[in-house]
Formats: C-alpha cells, sequence, structure tokens
C-alpha cells in the first residue's frame, strides 16, 4: 500500500486494487505469450513498468519479451501498509550471521574448505560411503549432455564514513540506468549502531567458469537439460544431489534448510 499510495496518491486497498483492475482490463491479454505480457495479466502496465520489467532485464539478462511466461505464474501483491518483501512471520538471518551457525553445526566434523571435490575426485569418491554431492549437476556428469546456464552476481563492497547509508538492509534499484540491481547494507540485518557501515552492490551477469554460479536459469531450455541429468542421478546409489546447483532449482534458505531434513540419505 506504500507503494501505491507513492505511485497513484491511493489510501485503501478498494482504489489501489480499482487501479490494477482498469489497468488489466485495458491491456486485454486472454493469452500471455512472454514475461512481459504474463506480468501485465497480473498487476498492470504501471506496476510491471516502474517495478518489475528493468529489474527482470538487469537481473536475467534477457528481454522480458524473450522470457517465457511460465517464470512468473504469479506475482504477489499485498493491499497492506507492510513493507516486508515476504509474507513469512519471522525474517531474519541468524543471530551472529550464518557462519557461526554453520561453525556450530560442523563442531567437531572435519571440514576442508577451499577444496574443489573435482580436483580430486576419485580420493573423495572412495573415502566414504555416502556423498551428499552440492555442487553442479552438469559437471558432475563432465557436461555429458551439455552446459546448464547459471547467473551468477558479482559483489562491489565499500566501507562507508557514516553510520548508516540506506536506512535498510536491502535498497532494489528497479532502473536499468542504474548498473547493479540491489545495494544491501549489512549491519541494518544486525541492527547494527558502528560509527561506519559497509555496503555491497550487486551486479547480475551470465555466469562464466572461474565465477561462482548462484541462480539456475530455469527456461524449458535448460530444464530439459537438467531432466536428462536427473535421470542419471536417480540411478545413484550412493549419491544425495541436494542444493540449488545439484537440483538445479531455486530455493530460498527457509526452503533449502526444510529439504536438507526432508532428504533420505
Ligand atoms: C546473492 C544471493 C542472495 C540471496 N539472498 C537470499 C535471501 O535474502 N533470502 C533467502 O532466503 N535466500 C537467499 N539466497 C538463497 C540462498 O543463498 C540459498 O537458498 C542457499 O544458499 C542454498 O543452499 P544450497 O545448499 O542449495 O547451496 P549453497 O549454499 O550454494 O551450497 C553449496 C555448497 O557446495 C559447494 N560446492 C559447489 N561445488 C563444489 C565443488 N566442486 N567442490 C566442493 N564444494 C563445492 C559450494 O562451495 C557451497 O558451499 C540468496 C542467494 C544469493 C546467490
Amino acid at each position: 500500500m506504500n507503494t501505491f499510495y507513492a505511485l497513484w496518491g491511493v489510501k485503501t486497498p478498494e482504489e489501489a486494487q480499482a487501479i490494477i483492475e482498469k489497468q488489466k482490463q485495458e491491456a486485454g491479454i486472454t493469452d500471455p505469450k512472454n514475461l512481459e505480457e504474463q506480468a501485465i495479466s497480473l498487476v498492470g502496465k504501471d506496476i510491471y513498468e516502474i517495478l518489475i520489467k528493468e529489474y527482470t532485464e538487469k537481473q536475467w539478462g534477457r528481454k522480458c519479451t524473450e522470457l517465457p511466461a511460465f517464470i512468473i505464474k504469479r506475482l504477489p501483491v499485498r493491499f497492506t501498509f507492510d513493507n516486508n518483501y515476504f509474507n513469512d512471520a519471522y525474517q531474519g538471518i541468524p543471530i551472529g550471521g550464518y557462519n557461526k551457525l554453520i561453525d556450530g553445526l560442523l563442531d567437531g566434523i572435519e571440514t576442508r574448505c577451499h577444496t574443489d571435490f573435482f580436483e580430486n575426485r576419485e580420493y573423495f569418491e572412495n573415502i566414504a560411503e555416502k556423498i551428499v554431492f552440492s555442487g553442479k549437476i552438469d559437471e558432475f556428469y563432465n557436461y555429458q549432455f551439455g552446459k546448464l546456464e547459471y547467473r551468477t552476481v558479482r559483489f562491489e563492497t565499500e566501507i562507508l564514513d557514516c553510520p548508516n547509508f540506506q536506512g535498510n538492509a536491502v535498497i532494489n534499484y528497479t532502473e536499468k540506468e542504474i548498473p547493479y540491481t540491489r545495494i544491501i547494507e549489512h549491519k541494518h540485518f544486525e541492527f547494527g549502531i558502528q560509527p561506519k557501515t559497509v555496503i555491497s552492490k550487486e551486479y547480475a551477469s551470465e555466469w562464466q567458469e572461474g565465477s561462482e554460479p548462484m541462480y539456475p536459469v530455469n527456461d524449458e531450455k535448460n530444464n530439459a537439460l537438467y531432466r536428462q541429468y536427473k535421470i542419471l542421478a536417480d540411478k545413484e546409489r550412493n549419491i544425495t544431489f541436494g542444493g540449488r546447483l545439484a537440483e538445479y532449482k531455486y530455493y530460498d534458505m527457509d526452503k533449502i534448510v526444510e529439504q536438507g531434513l526432508k532428504i533420505s540419505i
């Protein structure tokens, strides 16, 4: 509702819904052929153009008219004055950050960092009866059917000589003129009151060898390729494929923790 007020000056859910409904009708899209048409048919032209179009194009490096409609089956729209992005009852990060949580979980367990499974594959495959593999599934099978595409993010981090740069942990920049997609101001995750502040600008780009693969590109072409690898993975007895790279699926943290607890090894 804060957004709708800033956009159109409306103050009630009814007024906001009426504008969206009118724009949906005006667009008259019954059979959306791409992401642009799908988004307009869901939320109307204004929200699509101001909040979705250029941000999505930066994030995916592809035009919305060239992205498939099925990527956004629905767009969650909330008619309340709550500015939180998600509807979850609890939001935040573990106290002290994820490193502290992972350190605690791995306490007393032999752990090797900066170690690539593929650099010593034979050795790793023979030191345990079971393997949970969380790397790229296409690499695991030597790219035999071809390479899956991933998106990555480059972070540009700065320390600023001010206590509060943007007043929030995450601000998204939806316009194409600004090359980054968002700025993270880390201290706000933990309600920091330090005299300086650390910010990271996020630049989205296509994944290339040497960078960290982050997001699967779940279009039809890549999903079909993944399914070929999945057939091989399903036949493995001692290897469990888990996570966004091995299952070629986008997960949020809560969902990946849930999946980790559910998975049977
Ligand atoms: C920029 C960014 C922002 C995000 N923000 C949020 C957010 O605000 N909220 C939210 O809920 N989620 C967020 N996520 C998603 C969240 O990070 C993922 O849901 C979570 O990390 C997925 O866990 P995973 O185990 O699948 O993969 P990962 O956390 O990536 O774990 C996979 C592990 O496998 C290791 N690995 C891969 N290949 C090899 C190899 N060859 N040899 C050895 N090790 C290997 C990697 O180093 C990594 O440690 C964000 C993700 C990104 C990229």
